[in-house]
């Protein structure tokens, strides 16, 4: 394996003037240099800060986390409702991410909106030949623990005690109700608050190169989209969303629309917010939500509960998606240094607290010099919990140039 190539040429970073610097101040080059500061970014600096190490986190945006798929996201937690897309490896991840949060956020100094009051899923009655796929797909994809009291059928009557605010609109349903859910702004904030206290030392507003990595003993790459020049099979799936305030509707939990054109969800938040989405369209492309994402969505919105017809919209958002050809995240090692984290597609949150503790496993093994060669690698992929994440890169890059020591 070649070593990246050291080089006395300083990285153009620039550093806002409002980072905490307690690594730097104490003169030391970080252990671990954080690139990309969205969710999993986070997560895994304030992990590895928590084991006692000397962290250094950058992010091309700000600290709220803006510039982020994270930021756009409705952060369901829904690995079975998700099995109607998504493959046993993802719902697996998710079933046990799902258990992990409430103790993440525990340890966190700002509080977060976390629920487990699960997911409803409805269909109009025009859209009810979806309602057997659906099942299908969720029995065939979910792991036997999440279907055990998992996917409870219900009619009307019952869906009307479940879910009050929606009495007499829907005839039959389904309650998946282990599910969760939590408010994605409050995690990322309150996770940058987290680093603050772990003392790690961030760099909001500050976009690394490649050429010009930032001097640690190992880098994690979790630029999501952002690295696209060193993973090139990544690509952005774009996904529009709606933030709308609808005071009085009360909806307990997010619902699922059946649809076979536009199947969408409406997540209630704290204080009558509701995210409302998502779009699911093939490509970068970043600029504003379009006219016909937006009547879909709030149409859908509006067909669920004709109360969102008073709702005020307060934002109609797109971001993409950072997915792999296979849909699944990986965590790639390119035989040196450093180790990446991407594809989490539609399920960051979902599965984010399983892939950040695979990746900060591994890192700490790579500081400590166990992983030295191919055979370890193939050891130590033996041996993870998540063996299918781990990827060797063997496109080790050359002009990889890193600050002095
Ligand atoms: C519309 C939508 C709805 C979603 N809904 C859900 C949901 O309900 N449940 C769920 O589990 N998931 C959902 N997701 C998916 C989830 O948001 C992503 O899987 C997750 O955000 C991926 O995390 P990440 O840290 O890999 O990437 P990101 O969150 O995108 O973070 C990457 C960070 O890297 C930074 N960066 C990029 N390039 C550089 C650079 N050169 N230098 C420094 N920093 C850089 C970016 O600014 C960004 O902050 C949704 C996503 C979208 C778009």
């Amino acid at each position: 394996m070649n070593a990246p190539v050291m080089s006395a040429s300083r990285p153009a970073l620039q550093p806002d003037s409002g980072s905490q610097h307690s690594a730097a101040r104490a003169g030391q080059r970080p252990d671990f240099a954080v690139i990309g500061g969205g969710l999993c970014g986070r997560l895994v600096a304030w992990r590895l800060a928590g084991a006692g190490h000397r962290v250094a986190l950058y992010e091309r945006g700000d600290a709220a986390g803006s510039q982020s798929a994270a930021w756009v996201a409705a952060a369901m937690l829904a690995p079975l409702a998700e099995a109607a897309s998504a493959e046993l490896l993802i719902t697996r991840l998710g079933a046990a991410s799902l258990d992990s949060w409430p103790r993440i956020l525990a340890e966190l100094p700002q509080p977060v909106f976390f629920q487990r009051n699960g997911t409803l899923v409805v269909w109009h009655h025009s859209d009810r030949s979806e309602a057997p796929l659906f099942e299908r797909r969720l029995r065939a994809n979910a792991p036997a623990e999440l279907l055990d009291g998992g996917l409870l059928a219900l009619s009307g009557a019952q869906i009307n005690a479940a879910e009050p605010a929606l009495a007499g609109r829907f005839t039959q349903g389904w309650l998946l109700p282990h599910e969760g859910q939590l408010d994605n702004r409050q995690v990322l904030a309150a996770l940058a608050a987290g680093l603050v206290e772990r003392g790690v030392e961030t760099h909001w507003n500050t976009p690394v190169d490649d050429h010009a990595l930032p001097a640690a003993h190992v880098t994690i790459d979790c630029r999501g989209l952002g690295a696209k020049p060193v993973l090139p099979t990544l690509r952005g799936i774009r996904g529009e969303v709606a933030r709308v305030h609808a005071p009085g509707i009360g909806l307990a939990r997010p619902v699922r629309l059946l649809h076979p054109r536009y199947p969408l969800y409406v997540a209630p938040k704290q204080n009558d917010l509701y995210v409302i989405g998502a779009t699911e369209v093939e490509g970068e492309d970043m600029s504003p939500v379009s006219v016909r994402s937006a009547l879909e969505l709030l149409s859908a919105a509006f067909s669920v509960h004709p109360g969102f017809g008073e709702a005020r919209i307060l934002e109609l958002n797109a971001q993409c998606r950072p997915t792999l050809p296979d849909h699944r995240p990986a965590l790639v090692w390119d035989g040196a240094q450093t180790l990446r984290v991407n594809g989490l597609y539609r399920h960051g949150y979902m599965i984010a607290p399983e892939v950040a503790d695979e990746a900060v496993r591994f890192a700490l093994a790579l500081a400590d010099n166990k992983l030295a060669d191919a055979d370890a690698f193939t050891n130590w992929k033996q041996g993870a919990r998540w063996n299918e994440l781990f990827h060797l890169d063997h496109r080790n890059p050359r002009d990889t140039v890193r600050e002095p020591a």
